[in-house]
């Protein structure tokens, strides 16, 4: 599904250097199912360079990212500030080509940009979101976590018999 906000036009576009300004909010995530990313205010600048048959891009992306903490589920934000390129070159898309170019069709008019730009934001995300291990001032929201750890809790206590723990309790009785 195209995202017409996220659409550079290829047709007519001159040699050189070209620059381009997105913004991505929240919207941007509303449209994807598997995501960790509640919402966004990124910046991100798109610096084209192109040649004869190759387009290279820089994407400069910056922002704040509203996640949830992995561990309580509290909202928060967090920065992002990354740069990241895209190498393109107009050819058979079906034929042999080296894993980081991505390959248009000769006569492809237009670029969208938006499934690379999802996957550099996500790159871009901190692969633990725990924010109270980092910032002494975030605290996490101990009456959910306390939620958590009853059910966690009382998990075990319906096991009937032969847990983890007798079995460890039998091992350390015949090593006596
Ligand atoms: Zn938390």
């Amino acid at each position: 599904m195209a995202d017409k906000q996220f659409i550079i036009r290829l047709n007519g576009l001159e040699v050189g250097n070209h620059l381009y300004e997105f913004k991505v909010t929240d919207s941007f995530f509303e449209t994807r199912d598997y995501s960790d990313i509640q919402g966004a205010n990124v910046k991100v600048s798109v610096e084209l360079l192109k040649q004869n048959s190759v387009i290279n891009l820089t994407f400069t992306i910056s922002g704040t990212l509203h996640v949830l903490c992995d561990r309580c589920v509290k909202p928060y934000d967090v920065e992002i500030d990354s740069v990241e390129k895209m190498h393109l070159r107009f050819g058979d898309p079906d034929e042999p080509h080296a894993e980081d170019v991505f390959v248009l069709p000769h006569g492809e008019n237009e670029l969208d940009i938006s499934s690379p730009l999802f996957e550099f934001i996500t790159l871009a995300l901190p692969a633990r979101l725990v924010p109270c291990e980092e910032d002494k001032n975030f605290k996490c929201d101990f009456e959910t976590l306390n939620k958590l750890n009853d059910i966690s809790v009382d998990e075990p206590e319906q096991k009937p018999e032969n847990t983890t723990w007798d079995k460890l309790k039998n091992i350390n009785f015949n090593n006596n």
